[in-house]
């Protein structure tokens, strides 16, 4: 039984997320249809959760004094479209019609440029440690929202690694696709 949690999207924003804008994004290339979801993890400092880091760092709000490893990603602009907290909480930094800072180089079935046609959604997480429950659920739910707002995603569903395999790792090992593509698949039947 999944939770009574229901998400839409309505002029580009998700209905039942927490609305914290980032000033990290730029408008999509003229004609440009969205056609695929990136799944990212971040944690900050890495493996350590909570802290509202992530949310101050896509608002370009973090102290970079206050941890070693901040300094390493200092004056970096980011975003990504939403963040699915531990808990299972959504946060939207970025409008989805509007062009998140998440993939970097980057391309998908040869076509680069991967932030010009994407939905980026971070989850807080880490290479070396499980995702929880409720973010497979939101994260489950959540898509089959994005999708039935934007058809043309449908199964166009790859990991940032997947996109940029030499350069990054997320959303890694602990990542289950086969957990995700059954709840996908569930609710679809729902
Ligand atoms: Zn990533």
């Amino acid at each position: 039984m999944s939770q009574a949690v229901s998400f839409a999207v309505q002029h580009g924003q998700l209905v039942g997320a927490r609305q914290i804008p980032s000033p990290n994004y730029n408008q999509r290339p003229e004609g440009t249809e969205i056609q695929l979801l990136v799944i990212h993890n971040i944690s900050l400092p890495p493996s350590q959760f909570g802290g509202g880091y992530i949310e101050q760092f896509f608002q370009n709000k973090l102290d970079w004094s206050v941890h070693p490893y901040f300094q390493t990603i200092e004056g970096m602009q980011v975003s990504a479209h939403l963040l699915i907290l531990r808990t299972g909480e959504v946060l939207q930094f970025v409008n989805f019609n509007d062009r998140a800072w998440h993939a970097g180089r980057s391309s998908y079935l040869a076509k680069a440029e991967c932030n010009d046609y994407s939905i980026g959604i971070e989850l807080e997480g880490c290479d070396d440690q499980a995702f929880t429950e409720a973010q497979y659920q939101i994260l489950a739910q959540v898509t089959q929202a994005i999708r039935a707002a934007y058809p043309k995603i449908g199964p166009h569903i790859a990991g940032h690694s997947d996109i940029a395999p030499r350069r990054k790792t997320d959303p890694g090992p602990y990542f289950e696709w086969q957990t995700f593509r059954a709840l996908l698949a569930e609710q679809s039947i729902n």
